[in-house]
């Protein structure tokens, strides 16, 4: 099965900071993408804005040598990139100056859906939706897509939210949480609400308890210095892994439509208990042979920011009432692997004779690597000898199952700016949504504070500081594995 490529208008998408590294090595590789798909009619413009003083061509170099490294194979073709550099121009404008907006506004088309992309640092955030207002640059077809951070904490998360609501209505708002345009995760709402087979398990009736890993075995990555002031809890806990939880927890929205799912998921985020202290674990990783140690790499001897964070979650309603949310994330781990499980309960009673509990069904949501779905089910292990049970993975990989066309998923930016321009918002955050993950978030890290809370160290290319594991063993439980 070949995916189906559906058409979007034409559109002006500017890309401040499109000389930086989220530019060149997701936004324009994604839009070269849906370009090769056939996605975008011929007269779409793609501008790129930052201080650096290139011209067009320039900054088309720059582009194409990223695109060769970027791209994938089916896209690199001479031709194609010809075409779609045809399509790039580039503005030098500083975001918290007058200069270089009235070019970017000569450029701009009439009557068509404008997209501003908001890939710069997030101090510039306030000052670009100021500029874009006072200039004027602002139609009714506009639409502005912010990038994460979206704050450091609940105050500044308000006083964003306050600030771009000055100047754009709710509507036009695009907070980008990418994990949202993941296959899987859009395949999770498929899952359970496409199938009458789930949704009746899906209750703590049935469930004993979910587990969400997202695991990188990269360290900080050029990112040291807002790594160290935002540490795990921030970067990743507050908005991806809260995000997961949302969609695996959240009730049936009535449609599929952004405002129906949005309010399901500010339902579950407004349901989380405070987290206990004894049920959270911070860790800080140790140098090894793959490089230094958390402190060195980030240059601060004294810094007890978090790498690394397991807590156990509480969902307070009726479905989930007693049903524990383990959510795991950290840096320079085994593996890079992000996967969700839901561990069914065990069969109340084993009629084999065999004991209770070793059967438990799990299904395992895969986002990355591999990303697909697997449903351990158990059978009889084959062969005479009596009624012996095995385990067994009915195993959906989305590459395999969907046959050639898909064998290359796409990157979740092509789906979140092609929805940016077809105006669909169900994959983005809403203002309220980010305001109360951070309202759940701040006490977690104000109780860190208050309490001198020092991070346990943790080797490099292990599953994370020991604690984690007793995490779950008091509860009598463990940790799905990390590798893939
Ligand atoms: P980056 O590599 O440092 O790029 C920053 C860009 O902003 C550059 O193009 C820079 O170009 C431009 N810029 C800086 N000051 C400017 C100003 N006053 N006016 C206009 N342009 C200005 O940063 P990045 O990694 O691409 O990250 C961009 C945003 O995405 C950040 O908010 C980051 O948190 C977020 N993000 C990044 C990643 C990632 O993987 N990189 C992932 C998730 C989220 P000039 O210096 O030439 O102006």
């Amino acid at each position: 099965m070949v995916s189906r490529v559906i058409p979007v208008e034409p559109f002006d998408l500017v890309v401040f900071g499109g000389t930086g590294d989220l530019a060149q090595r997701k936004i324009l590789p994604a839009l070269f993408r849906r370009f090769c798909a056939g996605q975008w009619p011929d007269d779409v413009q793609i501008i790129g804005a930052a201080r650096a003083g290139f011209d067009r061509d320039g900054f088309r170099d720059v582009v194409a040598e990223s695109m060769r490294r970027h791209a994938p194979k089916h896209c690199q073709d001479a031709g194609k990139m010809a075409a779609f550099l045809q399509r790039v121009d580039y503005v030098p404008l500083d975001a918290s100056t007058g200069e270089g907006w009235d070019q970017l506004a000569e450029k701009l088309s009439v009557d068509r859906v404008r997209a501003f992309y908001f890939s710069v640092g997030p101090r510039l955030f306030g000052p670009l939706a100021d500029r874009i207002k006072a200039h004027a640059l602002a139609t009714a077809r506009t639409r502005i897509v912010v990038e994460k951070p979206f704050g450091h904490d609940l105050e500044s998360a308000r006083a964003l939210n306050a600030t771009l609501a000055e100047h754009f209505t709710e509507g036009q708002i695009y907070r980008i949480d990418h994990y949202l345009g993941k296959e899987t995760v859009q395949n999770l709402m498929a899952v359970r609400f496409g199938n009458m087979l789930f949704e009746p398990l899906w209750n703590s009736q049935y469930v004993d308890h979910i587990q969400i890993t997202v695991a990188e075995s990269v360290g900080i990555d050029g990112r040291e210095e807002y790594y160290d002031r935002a540490g795990a809890m921030r970067d990743m806990m507050q908005n991806h892994l809260m995000q997961l939880l949302c969609l695996i927890a959240m009730e049936p929205p009535a449609k599929f439509d952004p405002d129906a799912v949005r309010d399901e998921k500010l339902k579950v985020i407004r349901a989380l208990d405070p987290v206990k202290p004894h049920h959270i674990v911070r860790g800080q990783f140790e140098g090894g042979t793959n490089g230094p140690g958390y402190r060195a790499t980030v240059g601060n001897p004294r810094s007890t920011t978090e790498s690394y964070v397991a807590l156990r979650a509480h969902v307070s309603n009726w479905r989930w009432a007693g049903t524990p949310f383990y959510l795991r994330t950290g840096k320079r781990l085994v593996a890079r692997s992000s996967v969700i499980n839901v561990m069914f309960k065990d069969a109340p009673h084993s009629i084999f004779g065999e004991e209770v509990g070793r059967h438990a069904n799990v299904l395992s949501i895969r986002l990355q690597p591999n990303e697909g779905i697997t449903l351990k089910v158990t059978i009889k292990e084959p062969g005479p000898g009596g009624m012996r049970l095995v385990d067994v993975p009915l195993d959906m990989s989305f590459a395999e199952a969907l046959g050639p066309g898909n064998q290359d998923p796409p990157d979740a930016y092509e789906r979140l700016v092609m929805d940016v321009i077809r105006g669909n918002q169900t994959l983005f955050m809403r203002g309220d949504e980010v305001e109360a993950a951070w309202a759940w978030t701040d006490p977690i890290i104000a109780g860190w504070q208050a309490r001198g809370d020092v991070p346990k160290p943790y080797d490099s290319g292990s599953t994370g500081p020991g604690d984690a594991e007793l995490l779950m063993k008091r509860d009598g439980r463990h940790w799905q594995g990390i590798n893939p």
